[in-house]
């Protein structure tokens, strides 16, 4: 069993104020696997503290000395590359393999990411030529709390921590209370990379307790939250009363407009893309739309596929998809599906109940159901489970209805070979992110949504710029 109590505040492991210990379980086991703290206001407000003591020399750092702490950074992260793996996997379950190839590599494509922007950034420029007296200084907010789920646990932390610092915030990240442990590491991290005491801060908890005490606080400046629309609204509330700041990257409900005259690999495409990270990614396309011409093909298609989906433990090798992360999803997802069948969808892949010989572990059928109405709630909530609902659409302009018929708008996708259709479609969809034909987002392109997804973009220049103040001086000389 691991024990992992103590927080990292002001450039040192410190003991929780109280202790309040919290049990890690493995999802693939449903055992502990863990032990770590969950922090009190005592430890929030010592972590804040030295946030703030910290910003002002941080924030008169050189950019070049700032970019060149992340450099650091991005050494260190790749020595710990098999130890966030394996933490990833225990903690929230992705198969050991996936964790390796794609949750600890997103971290390692961010931090290049963000060199890369912020080496060609204008942190301090004059307006323009007509104004030269006239200058335009991109500061940074200041103190941060930084909020992450547990889904993509390094993905979130890096692409928040890495912008917050290179912009010159100071900050505390509460990872979520279902992945502590890779946070950990990562904070290990920082402190191999030199990072100067009380620029990152790092203290346990759960969402009532430093969550809430983290964006309530009055010496903190901003809130980036990354999560559920539900906590969200909570975060926004809370933020409200001392204005801070608030950038939320949500949930998500992501159609995948499949035409008639799309690739033969789409269909296959789009399953397997919805089953990835076992459901549980923001942007996954969890309503196929499909029009009515190729329909019944693409409903036999997505149901063998889904079938060909092999579940099992996060700690077998191999390209399997693994359990969800705990009970509370298991038991919230099975809810769903019977709730889809009883709202009169048709199941053709998948199903309630754990898939045969996996009684232990909180594992989930790869799920398709066809002839569903975006009006169902399997189409209207954001299940984050292995869950795949397709609906017929004729025409293209009922095909963008149904896919902006949702309160959210972070991805959607569209397939079809016929380019200016597919680009009505990109200007049509309401939505921070389109991905057309398989090709996803390149390098240094912002991730973010709009509607209840939320407002933030994170990635490259523009995840630098959340973090950024704007400030305007004239009379400069
Ligand atoms: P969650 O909202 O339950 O928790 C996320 C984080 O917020 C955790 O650290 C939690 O402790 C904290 N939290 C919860 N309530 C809080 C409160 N009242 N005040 C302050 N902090 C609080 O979400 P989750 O289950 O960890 O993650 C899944 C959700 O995240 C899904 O809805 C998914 O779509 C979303 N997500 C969005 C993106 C994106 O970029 N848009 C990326 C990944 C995940």
């Amino acid at each position: 069993m691991i024990e992992k109590r103590q927080f990292y505040i002001n450039g040192r492991w410190v003991d929780p104020s109280v202790p309040n210990d919290h049990n890690v379980i493995d999802p693939s086991t449903e055992e502990p696997c863990a032990i770590i703290s969950l922090g009190h206001q005592a430890d929030t407000d010592a972590a804040v503290a030295a946030a703030k003591a910290a910003f002002p020399a941080w924030m008169a750092t050189p950019p070049a000395e700032r970019i060149a702490a992340a450099e650091r950074i991005l050494k260190a992260y790749e020595t710990r590359a098999e130890d966030m793996a394996q933490a990833i996997s225990m903690e929230m379950g992705a198969p050991i393999d996936m964790s390796r190839q794609q949750q600890v590599t997103s971290g390692t494509w961010h931090i290049s990411n963000f060199i890369k922007a912020a080496r060609a950034y204008e942190f301090d420029a004059p307006l323009g030529d007509h104004a030269p007296n006239d200058r335009i200084i991109h500061e940074a907010v200041g103190v941060c709390a930084l909020i992450t789920p547990w889904n993509w646990p390094m993905n979130q932390v890096t692409l928040k921590v890495i912008a917050a610092m290179i912009a010159g915030c100071t900050m505390v990240l509460k990872p979520s209370e279902e992945s502590p442990l890779n946070a950990i590491i990562f904070a290990e991290i920082m402190d191999a990379a030199d990072i100067p005491a009380g620029v990152f801060n790092l203290v346990n908890g759960d969402g009532a307790g430093v969550g809430s005490q983290l964006t309530s606080h009055p010496d903190v400046d901003m809130v980036s939250f990354t999560g559920s629309s539900r906590a969200g609204k909570l975060i926004s509330k809370a933020a409200a009363d001392t204005l801070k700041r608030v950038s939320l990257e949500l949930g998500g409900k992501g159609a995948n407009l499949i035409f008639a005259d799309a690739d033969e690999k789409a269909v296959k495409r789009g399953v397997l893309h919805c089953m990835n990270n076992t459901g549980q990614s923001c942007n996954a396309p969890t309503r196929m739309l499909v029009q009515r011409d190729i329909y019944d093909q693409a409903v036999e298609t997505a149901a063998e596929v889904a079938k060909s989906v092999t579940v099992g433990s996060a700690h077998e090798e191999g390209r399997h998809v693994g359990p969800v992360v705990n009970e509370v999803q298991f038991n919230k997802i099975q809810d769903l599906i019977q709730k889809g069948i009883d709202e009169g969808a048709r199941l053709v892949a998948g199903g309630v109940g754990r898939p045969d010989g996996l009684n232990r572990g909180f594992y989930v059928k790869p799920t398709v159901f066809a002839d569903v109405n975006n009006d169902m709630t399997i189409a209207r909530e954001e299940i984050f489970g292995p869950v795949l609902s397709i609906i017929p659409f004729d025409t293209e302009e009922d095909g963008i209805a149904i896919a902006n018929d949702t309160p959210y708008g972070l991805t959607n996708y569209v397939q079809t070979q016929d380019p200016a259709r597919a680009n009505r479609c990109a200007r049509a969809l309401r939505s921070g992110m389109v991905e057309m034909n398989g090709k996803s987002r390149s390098a240094g392109s912002p991730f973010g949504g709009m509607k209840q997804s939320g407002n933030g973009r994170e990635g490259g220049t523009w995840g630098i710029e959340d973090f950024i103040e704007v400030k305007a001086v004239s009379g400069w000389t």
